[in-house]
């Protein structure tokens, strides 16, 4: 499967151009496009208006990547849905599929584990084990679609790793799900969260995309924030602000900064003050998350009413804040735990 090519990574003007190298005309390349990106075909047997001989011929030639449910958990109390899925080569990956009045968010992976190294992230404490390829990190979205019979409208890169450090194929996936040909949500509807890779950041400024960026923030400071992010060893914090002013200036889209809440550590009065000094005059929303306790770290949620006091010194300082609604709480349903679990049983660790 190797050395077959990569189909549901295509955009169509590739597709049209490798088929024609199989003597294939061009309406078989918009007809197999449409399997694979519209409706979410996982086999070319599937492809009931293609001949045998030419699925046969496809299958000779490329390989659809995608990924197989493991795992399915759905919330007792808000019908939220965390999957654990499988990937050919037997890594896992896991996805989550929020309902807001508005419609269906799917929180989707980027890459299997992270190397970023985040000292309150589960992911992060695995390392990296690959890059996804566009393929798989679509076929999250059209696998959830088939297996719940939804549409879904909004997509959040938030689930186990770094976007932009699988830079290329992040952005080919976010051009062929935003295809009206294909699964068809708008850059609007996209969100890419990152812990801060300022070069990459660098590059997007250049591209002027649509979607929203949210920055993982979490500390003010260099002090804290290094303790808790390596990330924050290369660039700094007021390199990582000074980005994305100018980031918010290029695109005149409002930046959403991510602050997961810690009990006694980055939750104080004083950090508060700090935070709202630093983004003041950015065209910015912070969005506080209450951490979740992870396996192999202490860290511990903040109190109700911290977090209130939290929200009343931005507000105060003209710093627009609101805490994240936490879904499926009982299913676990922030990353990367799914998949540590997983991994701890086939590894035989399991006591
Ligand atoms: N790597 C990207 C996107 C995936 S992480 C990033 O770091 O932004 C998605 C979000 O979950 C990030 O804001 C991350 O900081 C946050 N997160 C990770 N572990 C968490 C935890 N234990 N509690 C609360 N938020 C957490
Ligand atoms: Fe990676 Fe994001 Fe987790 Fe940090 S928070 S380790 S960047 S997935």
């Amino acid at each position: 499967m190797e050395d077959k090519a990569d189909i549901k990574s295509m955009t169509k003007p590739e597709m049209v151009e490798s088929f024609r190298g199989l003597g294939l005309p061009k309406f078989r390349a918009d007809q197999v496009y449409g399997w694979l990106q519209a409706k979410g075909a996982e086999s070319f047997d599937e492809m009931t208006n293609i001949s045998k001989d030419l699925r046969s011929t496809l299958l000779q030639n490329y390989y659809i990547y995608g990924v197989t449910i493991e795992k399915k958990l759905v919330s007792a109390y808000d019908g939220t849905i965390k999957y654990l899925f499988r990937l050919h080569d037997g890594e896992y990956i896991e996805s989550v599929v929020m309902q807001y009045h508005h419609g269906y968010t799917i929180c989707i992976s980027t890459q299997a584990g992270c190397r970023m190294g985040c000292k309150f992230c589960a992911t992060g404490m695995g390392g990296l084990a690959r890059n996804l390829h566009p393929s798989e990190m679509l076929s999250q979205i059209t696998t959830a679609q088939r297996d719940n019979d939804i549409r879904i409208s909004n997509i959040v890169l938030m689930g186990m790793g770094e976007p932009l450090d699988n830079f290329d194929n992040v952005m080919r996936f976010l051009e062929l799900v935003s295809d009206r040909d294909g699964v068809g949500i708008g850059m609007r509807h996209i969100s890419l969260s990152t812990c801060g890779v300022v070069d990459k950041i660098n590059r997007l400024i250049e591209m002027k995309p649509q979607f929203t960026l949210s920055i993982s923030l979490h500390a003010p400071n260099d002090e804290l924030r290094g303790e808790m992010m390596p990330i924050n060893n290369k660039w700094k914090v007021d390199e990582l602000l000074e980005a994305c002013r100018r980031y918010a200036e290029a695109t005149h889209r409002r930046i959403s900064f991510e602050y997961s809440l810690i009990k006694g550590k980055n939750d104080t009065d004083a950090c508060a003050r700090e935070l709202a000094q630093k983004l003041k005059g950015m065209l910015c929303h912070v969005n506080l998350i209450p951490v979740n306790t992870v396996k192999g770290n202490s860290y511990e949620r903040s109190s109700p009413k911290q977090i209130q006091q939290f929200i009343k010194i931005l507000e105060a300082r003209g710093i627009t804040a609101t805490v994240r609604r936490t879904l499926g709480a009982d299913i676990n349903a922030s990353c990367g735990q799914l998949r540590r679990k997983q991994k701890e049983e086939s590894d035989g660790n399991i006591q």
